[in-house]
């Protein structure tokens, strides 16, 4: 159980989808590589229980399942960053449950730190995330923390900034939640690209499959910015929670 984050670009693969379709044919993607890697009996015989487009699940053999993602594949041919050749894909990321507590501290203290900064990223993306709640994920974080929970923390970490205490709740919620546009994307960018450095410059946090798997939201927002500064019309990512 966890999170999947898709890069939203126009591309001719995705004018003929919508979102949730691109969404479902990555993680049978993944599906199907990490099963590959770890599968115990021969990958001729396997046979899976998936997910299907509508969301009911179905049998389906590993060789029946593959060979509808590479004719997805194929038809992504003209896009370089929706369906490599090379396996994995820098337009999706999935984030397991639980998010660790290294990861979470990890997203606040960079947050926070930008919060400082009255022009920063953080500054600018809370100060929109404000004013619309429909949008974000506090209702998905709500549903528990510690053990069981989808988050490891508990209680969450608080700092009082400017007069105004800030939870890592509350972080979460603002950075999970989908940005559309090429403003929106420039900016949670700039963030991610700053919690991707922090990540990797810190052992520690690196150690964390959390806070490895948050981390490469920089190079899928770093793509989805290139795309729309290449002039796509649709620049947006978008969060399944
Ligand atoms: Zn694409």
């Amino acid at each position: 159980m966890g999170m999947d984050i898709i890069s939203w670009h126009g591309c001719r693969l995705q004018r003929e989808m919508n979102p949730e379709e691109f969404c479902h044919w990555q993680k049978m993607r993944a599906l199907c590589e990490s099963v590959q890697k770890t599968a115990a009996i021969p990958l001729a015989k396997l046979n899976m229980k998936v997910p299907d487009l509508a969301g009911d699940m179905v049998q389906i053999s590993y060789t029946d399942l593959t060979a509808q993602v590479a004719a997805v594949a194929a038809r992504a041919k003209d896009c370089e960053v929706c369906f490599p050749s090379d396996g994995g894909s820098p337009s999706y990321v999935y984030v397991g449950y639980p998010i660790d507590g290294i990861a979470e501290t990890a997203l606040f203290e960079v947050f926070t730190q930008q919060l400082a900064e009255p022009d920063s990223p953080a500054s600018q993306l809370l100060a929109d995330a404000g004013s619309d709640d429909s949008t974000g994920s506090q209702a998905i974080w709500a549903g528990g923390r510690g053990a069981g929970g989808l988050l490891e923390l508990n209680p969450p970490r608080v700092k009082s900034i400017g007069g105004r205490a800030i939870t890592s709740t509350q972080v979460l919620d603002v950075l999970f939640r989908n940005a559309e546009g090429l403003e929106l994307v420039t900016a949670y960018g700039l963030f991610w690209l700053a919690l991707r450095k922090h990540v990797l410059n810190d052992t520690e946090v690196s150690s964390s499959d959390s806070a490895r798997r948050i981390a490469s939201l920089g190079e899928l927002f770093a793509r989805t910015f290139a795309k729309g500064a290449q002039g796509s019309p649709v620049c947006s990512v978008y969060f399944y929670a």
